[in-house]
């Protein structure tokens, strides 16, 4: 990480680029409102730190011992001082701001009207976000994958309802992109891109998705260390695309008996990654518990735990969705839980600003 005096100029900038690229790395240029931090993007071993300690324009160059630095709040700290975390916009809507963000709607897009009926009712359920999945990710090849399975065509009719659902009740929307040869259709619809828990060690995905520089939705493996997730965002953030949100949406239950739960939603990942990173972090309390009569407590529990926001699978017959029936609410128990969300939120927002 190299470290700019304030008042460096734009060439001194350019030149200590320049020297990083030489030694066959790349640079992340964060120009923040107190200085410009420039992250060194590849193997570090490779650079003569005493070189750059001493370039014009240079205060300090030092070795950021992290697997990941350009999303970290070390990195941030130089540019942007001890402030708040990152506000990522999706369309008119700010994660990561001072409110809560409710991202709503079905596990899977099944039919035009399905999607426009959950649109609506997300909608006056307080949700700012509509979710729904064109590529589904599924244990078996047997079940329902998504109209994306049907071919192209099906799968950008499916991807044009959703932003129309979402035009029609002024909603941004999230779709997941499960493979790189979804990217670019995904892309032209969406304006959040989703990689699912399954994906997250997918590097080749995860560059192709930062590359298209829309915000990013990005969840946690079931079976993923704290530092491996922000090690694997890191690869979103070395694209140049750090509208990353993160997404907590359980781990793998331990033990032989029943575990009564479908994962273990990790609610200490949320003040943890926080302290780590400066991305704002949901939590998806519909996977993370599969069972819908969890979701209002967990949903609270989540944003006392200090989450940005929440993603919730709703259904107007939760029993009929075609994929993850068993965990999804509906837009009466959304909005139940969205109104006591909202109140926790406030609640625990002044208590903090008591606690400083
Ligand atoms: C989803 O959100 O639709 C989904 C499949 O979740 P996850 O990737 O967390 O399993
Ligand atoms: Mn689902």
């Amino acid at each position: 990480m190299i470290i700019m005096k304030t008042d460096a100029t734009q060439e001194q900038i350019a030149e200590v680029v320049k020297e990083i690229k030489k030694c066959g790395l790349r640079a992340d240029v964060s120009q923040g409102k107190y200085r410009t931090v420039i992250g060194l993007v590849g193997d570090e071993t490779k650079i003569p730190f005493a070189h750059f300690a001493v370039l014009p324009g240079v205060k300090e160059a030092m070795m950021v011992e992290t697997p990941y630095k350009l999303i970290s709040r070390e990195y941030s700290k130089f540019s942007e001082g001890e402030g708040e975390g990152l506000v990522v916009k999706v369309g008119n809507i700010e994660i990561g701001g001072d409110v809560p963000i409710f991202i709503a709607g079905p596990c899977a897009v099944e039919s035009k009207e399905q999607l426009f009926k959950i649109a609506e009712e997300v909608k006056k359920a307080g949700a700012h976000i509509l979710r729904g999945g064109v590529f589904k990710p599924r244990s078996s090849v047997h079940s329902f994958q998504g109209l994306g399975a049907a071919g192209w065509e099906e799968a950008e009719k499916a991807l044009d309802w959703l932003r129309e659902a979402g035009k029609r009740f002024k909603l941004p929307v999230v779709t997941e992109i499960r493979g790189e040869a979804q990217v670019d259709l995904a892309a032209k619809y969406a304006d959040m891109l989703q990689i699912g828990a399954r994906n997250m060690y997918n590097q080749d995905l995860l560059s192709k998705v930062a590359k298209k520089n829309k915000p990013v939705l990005f969840k946690r493996h079931f079976g993923a260390g704290i530092e491996e997730f922000l090690s694997f965002a890191e690869y979103i953030a070395v694209e140049g695309n750090k509208n990353i949100v993160l997404c907590e949406r359980g781990i793998l239950p331990l033990g032989k008996g029943k575990n009564y739960t479908r994962y273990t939603l990790d609610l200490a990942a949320v003040p943890t990654i926080q302290k780590e990173t400066y991305l704002p972090v949901i939590v998806d309390p519909s996977h993370g518990t599969g069972r819908r009569d969890l979701i209002f407590n967990m949903s609270c529990a989540a944003i006392a735990a200090g989450a940005s926001g929440l993603m919730i699978e709703a259904h107007y017959n939760p029993a009929e969705a075609l994929v993850d029936a068993q965990q999804a609410i509906t837009p009466d128990e959304l909005k139940e839980t969205i109104d006591a969300c909202q109140r926790i939120h406030k609640l625990i927002a002044s208590e903090r600003n008591e606690k400083g």
